[in-house]
This record gives C-alpha cells, sequence and structure tokens, in this order.
C-alpha cells in the first residue's frame, strides 16, 4: 500500500508513519523508500482455539507483524489485551524497526498480539492460550528469523511456556528464539528492569543538557516500566509525586513512598488508597505541575486536547506511541523536550539483544556489566541524536527518526533497494 507522506493519523499506525514523514521530509527520502519502509514485510492473523475451564471451546484472534527487516532478524514482544488490534500491533512492530535501528542493535520490527483480557482467564487457560498462539506461528518465528518477548500483560512466565512449545514442537534447545525468560531458562540479568533503566540513563543526560536541577517526576502507568522508573527514580533522591495504574493515580506533594506504594500495589492490587496520597484521574496526572512525566502504560495519552495543559518541561517516553503527532506539535512550540519512545524505552530491547547474544555463546553476564553496555549504548544513541536535532532545528523525536532513516536506507540500498 502506497502511504503518502501527509498522513496525520488517528490511529497509532498512522501515527506512526506520520511521525517517520517528518523525518522524510528533513532528508529529502524519495517515496520508494518511504513506501518500502512503511509497509510490513508480513502481517499475519491466527485463531486460537482454547478448550477453557468450562469446557466450552473459545477462538481468540492473534497477529504477528514484521517490518524492515534488512539488518536482521524481526525482534518485538507479545502484547495480550482487549483493545488490540491488527492496526495496533502493525504500529508496534513499525516503531519496533526504528527503535532497534535507534539503539544500534541488528535487528528488524516485529510485534504480536491476542485479543483477550488475560486478567479473566485461569493459570491453564492462560498456559493453553500462550501455548496456542505458538503453535500458529512455529514456523514463522526463530533465532535467525522473528524473537518474540514480553509487552504488557505478557511476562517471564508466559515466555516460559511459549519456549517450551516451539522447543517441543521443533524438538531441541532454542533460548535465543524468546527473550524475556526467567534466569533459570536462559534470560538475562538485569532484564527485568532494563526498560526502566534505559529510561533513566535518559532522564540524566536529559536534565543535564536542560540544566534541570532536582525535578520532580509523576509516572503514568505501573506495571514494568513504571513501577521501576518510579523505584529507580526515588532510589537516586528524585522526588515521585504521582503514579497511576489501570484504576487511576495517587498524588502527594511531598513524594510518594516509592516501596511503600509498591508494598501497597502488591497488597491491594492497585496503586489507589495508598496513605495519605489524594487521588488523581490517569487524566489528571498527565496535567500535574511536576517538571519530569513518564508516560508508561498505553497509546494516545498525550493528545491534541491535553497537550497545551501537559507543564512538564520533559516527557520521557517509556511506553510506545504514547504522545500524537499533533500533541508533538503543541509540544514543540511550548519548548517541551520529548525523548522520544523509540530511544526513551530502547534498554529493553537493548537487553533482549544482549539476553540472545548470551544465548547463542552461551556465557551469562551480571547486571552490572549489562548495565554498564546499556548505559553506554544508550548514552551514544541520546548523544548522536541531540546533535541531528541540534543541526535541524528539529524535536527530538524527528532527530531519532532522522537517526534511523539513514542507517536503514543505507542498509536496504545495499541489499539492492
Ligand atoms: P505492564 O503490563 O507491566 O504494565 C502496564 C501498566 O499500565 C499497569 O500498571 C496497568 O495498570 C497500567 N495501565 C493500563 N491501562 C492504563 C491506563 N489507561 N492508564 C494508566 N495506566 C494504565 O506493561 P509494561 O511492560 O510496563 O508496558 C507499558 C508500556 O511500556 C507499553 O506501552 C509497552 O509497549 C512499553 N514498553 C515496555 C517494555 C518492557 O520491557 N516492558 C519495553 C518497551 C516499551
Amino acid at each position: 500500500m502506497k502511504q503518502t507522506m501527509e498522513t496525520t493519523g488517528s490511529n497509532p499506525f498512522e501515527n506512526g508513519v506520520a511521525q517517520l514523514a517528518k523525518a522524510a521530509k528533513v532528508i529529502d527520502l524519495k517515496q520508494d523508500y518511504f513506501d518500502l519502509f512503511t509497509n510490513p514485510h508480513e502481517l499475519m492473523e491466527v485463531y486460537i482455539p482454547v478448550r477453557m475451564d468450562s469446557g466450552k471451546l473459545k477462538i481468540f484472534t492473534g497477529f504477528r507483524a514484521r517490518f524492515n527487516t534488512f539488518m536482521g532478524p524481526a525482534k518485538g514482544g507479545i502484547r495480550y489485551h482487549w483493545n488490540v488490534t491488527r492496526e495496533e500491533v502493525k504500529a508496534l512492530a513499525f516503531w519496533m524497526s526504528w527503535k532497534c535501528t535507534v539503539i544500534n542493535i541488528p535487528y528488524g520490527g516485529g510485534k504480536g498480539g491476542i485479543i483477550v483480557n488475560p486478567k479473566e482467564l485461569s493459570k491453564g487457560e492462560l498456559e493453553r492460550l500462550s501455548r496456542g498462539y505458538i503453535d500458529k506461528l512455529a514456523d514463522f518465528i526463530g533465532p535467525d528469523k522473528d524473537i518474540p518477548a514480553p509487552d504488557v500483560y505478557t511476562d517471564g512466565q508466559i515466555m516460559s511456556w511459549m519456549l517450551d512449545e516451539f522447543e517441543k514442537l521443533h524438538r531441541g534447545h532454542y533460548p535465543a528464539v524468546i527473550t524475556g525468560k526467567p534466569l533459570e531458562l536462559g534470560g538475562s540479568a538485569g532484564r527485568g528492569t532494563a526498560t526502566a533503566q534505559g529510561g533513566y540513563y535518559c532522564f540524566e543526560t536529559a536534565i543535564r543538557e536542560m540544566g534541570l536541577a532536582n525535578p520532580t517526576v509523576a509516572v503514568q502507568g505501573f506495571g514494568n516500566a513504571g513501577l521501576f522508573i518510579a523505584k529507580i527514580c526515588h532510589e537516586h533522591g528524585f522526588k515521585v509525586l504521582a503514579v497511576s495504574d489501570s484504576q487511576g493515580g495517587i498524588y502527594d506533594l511531598d513524594g510518594l513512598g516509592i516501596p511503600a506504594v509498591i508494598a501497597h500495589k502488591e497488597k491491594k492490587g492497585s496503586v489507589i488508597g495508598f496513605g495519605k496520597a489524594k487521588k488523581v484521574s490517569n487524566e489528571e496526572l498527565l496535567e500535574l505541575n511536576v517538571d519530569v512525566l513518564f508516560p508508561s502504560a498505553l497509546e494516545n495519552q498525550i493528545h491534541k486536547g491535553n497537550a497545551a495543559k501537559v507543564k512538564a518541561k520533559l516527557i520521557v517516553e517509556l511506553a510506545n506511541g504514547p504522545t500524537t503527532p499533533d500533541a508533538d506539535e503543541v509540544l514543540h512550540k511550548k519548548g517541551t523536550i520529548v525523548v522520544p519512545d523509540i530511544l526513551a524505552n530502547s534498554g529493553g530491547v537493548y537487553v533482549s539483544y544482549l539476553e540472545w547474544v548470551q544465548n547463542r555463546m552461551g556465557f551469562y553476564w551480571n547486571q552490572d556489566y549489562v548495565f554498564d553496555l546499556l548505559k553506554k549504548q544508550i548514552n551514544n544513541s541520546f548523544k548522536d541524536i541531540w546533535a541531528v536535532k541540534g543541526k535541524h532545528k528539529i524535536d527530538m523525536r524527528t532527530a531519532a527518526y532522522v537517526y534511523a532513516l539513514q542507517k536503514m536506507q543505507k542498509a536496504a540500498q545495499l541489499r539492492g533497494y
């Protein structure tokens, strides 16, 4: 399908294409390459029959998309969510391809998803669904083809079932087929907190570049990305004024005691009801008077309707696609710095890459070594992208795409496109 460079979409994939289009204009990219880079290499839809505990058979719909695998196999997580759509999976795979290029690892973009509310499934149903997804995709994934990982509402246990199913079907050990595994099955030290750790390194560099002293912080989302960024910021002495999860948020002007909030969430299933903190909605959290926002939940949270009300001077996107293109325009005009998702949350895929490397060597590193590599890698990309931003006088997201587009175009050209 031919994509227009004028697109300003309202769905996540159109948003991704619009982001790329801005960068394409900066480097005067030919329409041929734009079309090549904005169409998936594969987009699969699968139907997974699962015998439910009730005895009834239920058919679940799943997807897997792959983009821009010029530099290596596709890489990207699998999301379990009731709002998963083809367009969302396409968008997430598209972003993965740019993210892998931004962080300089030899992968293309991949992403999968199943339309399901995993909270409504028993453990047995969840296992049968996860194995069923791999049964459908077993010929299409592999350490040199397409390497899944966790995403929203999937975790190390789900990766373990998926690995086991793949290995049963292929009759051998292939730990590098999937990342985000528990340590006992070949996971990497540091993978659990890598996304937040990488986001923290970006935050550190950004506040230094911007001259922001002792910034206050708010975090939307309190899962793998959000919980750990709140914890790391707290451990480094930054005041975390607000956090939220799917049920809403909490706010304390004196700063939240994050370890106690984590304990509360573990006990009650939500951050809501914590101590003397005030209740805020997820929408209100984004508009609080804080210096730094970490959107760490879902897409399209900062949009045309609320961008002008965002008071933070710095936004570090741990979620994928939390800011729409029209909101980007508003924020750029206001002087808000947005460290884009394809850089800010690339720590996760970078340490996934290190997991894949360790699986292939059969030799494992400790967390200090892994984070040392991560810090150098993400800081180098940050520095390069900051320079592109300055050179072209563009926002940081467009700079990240310009940086990646040039590499992607070169790789495609070398392959004869
Ligand atoms: P997760 O399932 O561990 O956590 C998601 C969190 O978001 C939960 O706390 C949930 O309660 C909350 N949430 C759900 N709907 C919400 C809403 N409407 N408002 C506020 N909070 C809401 O997922 P995760 O792995 O932390 O992923 C979060 C985001 O980070 C996603 O966009 C994901 O693609 C992105 N991301 C994650 C990783 C990773 O390594 N986990 C890597 C890169 C990007």
